[in-house]
């Protein structure tokens, strides 16, 4: 069956209840809702599934490709988020960072649920998984609680490798009806679907952990360039690390250096295409350094880190959509300009 637009009027009723919209069908949405859809296909034969991106083309493409593998699913394009909430009861969004989580709910699912009412806004569920301020998607949570819909903040850890096999973790803020609501859906994506706290808990881990992963992936290209210029071949050294107490995901799986990892393909090996672009980083490397003002926190490192990042985007625009890994390329192109 070919994907079709949506008429969200024909959807409401039954196939509401039996539909799930994904909203953000970028790297990691695009993967996360194969996943979803595949898996809940395989369950529920007369399940429905609605896509919506602001590029219209990432909807089609993805539409047309899930169709052509899974056959006889019922997949629709939604033209706006809003078309999406009228005609689902379950809702993902994955989108880059906080004006466009706002945009999304504020201006399109709200007005959709103020539009359905309290009675069939309370079956819903409205799953986030974009990393963004915590306060900003406390804000959105509290406003969709107003509306009688259950919201959790569920950014995820595993990045697209992990996306795509399906094994994220997802970190997850909400109370613990909403996350025992939420949790069915999420295991369709992850593997580790870890309960962090209230509303806003799930993002709270989720930039600690990408402080420690911005400041890392740093460290390792810094070691690597220092090891190379002390005359070390890259994968002896770090096969070294690798086996040390230097270990980091940095090193063992989205080591910077082409060349240096036999068994695994990170994206230095594509021109640091895929991944987590650079850009993203420097977002979430910002989002610690706010957390950090509002609660006194001093982050000397990620502060630096943070510096790093907006040089190589400021510097060399292109690295900013390529794997985060890069700044290992633009620190190796400063040390050789020495
Ligand atoms: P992406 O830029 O590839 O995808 C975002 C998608 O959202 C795009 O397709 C874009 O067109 C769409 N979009 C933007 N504004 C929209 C709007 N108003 N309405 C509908 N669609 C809209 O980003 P990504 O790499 O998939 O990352 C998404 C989120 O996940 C980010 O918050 C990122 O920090 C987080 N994340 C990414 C990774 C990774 O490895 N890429 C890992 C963990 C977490």
């Amino acid at each position: 069956m070919a994907a079709r637009i949506l008429n969200p009027l024909s959807q409401l009723g039954a196939m509401r209840g039996k539909a799930v919209a994904f909203i953000g069908l970028g790297r990691m949405g695009s993967e996360m809702a194969y996943n979803l859809f595949s898996k809940t296909f395989a369950q529920e034969k007369d399940a429905h599934f609605i896509v919506c991106d602001a590029l219209k083309d990432n909807a089609t493409k993805f539409a047309s490709n899930f169709t052509g593998q899974f056959p006889g699913a019922h997949v629709s394009i939604a033209e706006t988020p809003g078309e999406a909430a009228l005609s689902a009861k379950t809702l993902i969004t994955m989108l880059p960072s906080t004006p466009q989580v706002r945009e999304v709910y504020e201006e399109h699912i709200m007005p959709a649920f103020v539009h359905l009412g309290p009675q069939i806004a309370g079956e819903s569920l409205a799953i986030d998984s974009t990393t963004l301020d915590v306060k900003a998607s406390q804000a959105v949570a509290l406003r969709m609680k107003d509306l009688c819909v259950a919201m959790v903040d569920a950014p995820v850890s595993g990045g697209v490798t992990g996306a795509k096999a399906g094994t994220l973790s997802f970190l997850v803020g909400g109370t613990e009806a909403d996350f025992r609501q939420a949790e069915p859906t999420l295991s369709m994506m992850g593997k580790r679907i870890v309960h962090c706290g209230p509303s806003g808990a799930g993002l709270g881990a989720k930039i600690a952990n990408n402080l420690m992963l911005g400041v890392q992936q740093i460290v390792t290209a810094e070691a690597l360039l220092l090891g190379q210029r002390l005359g070390l071949d890259p994968a002896v050294l770090s096969g070294v690390i690798g086996s040390s107490t230097g270990n980091c995901w940095s090193v063992s799986t989205n080591n910077p250096v082409p060349g240096a990892l036999a068994d695994v393909s990170p994206p230095c090996e594509r021109e640091y295409d895929g991944g987590f672009a650079t850009n993203l980083m420097l977002k979430d490397m910002g989002l610690a350094l706010e957390v950090g003002q509002e609660t006194s926190t001093p982050l000397p490192l990620g502060k630096a880190a943070a510096e790093v990042y907006a040089q190589v985007v400021k510097e060399r625009p292109e690295l900013g959509g390529k794997d985060f890994s890069a700044v290992y390329k633009y620190l190796y192109e400063q040390a050789v300009s020495v």
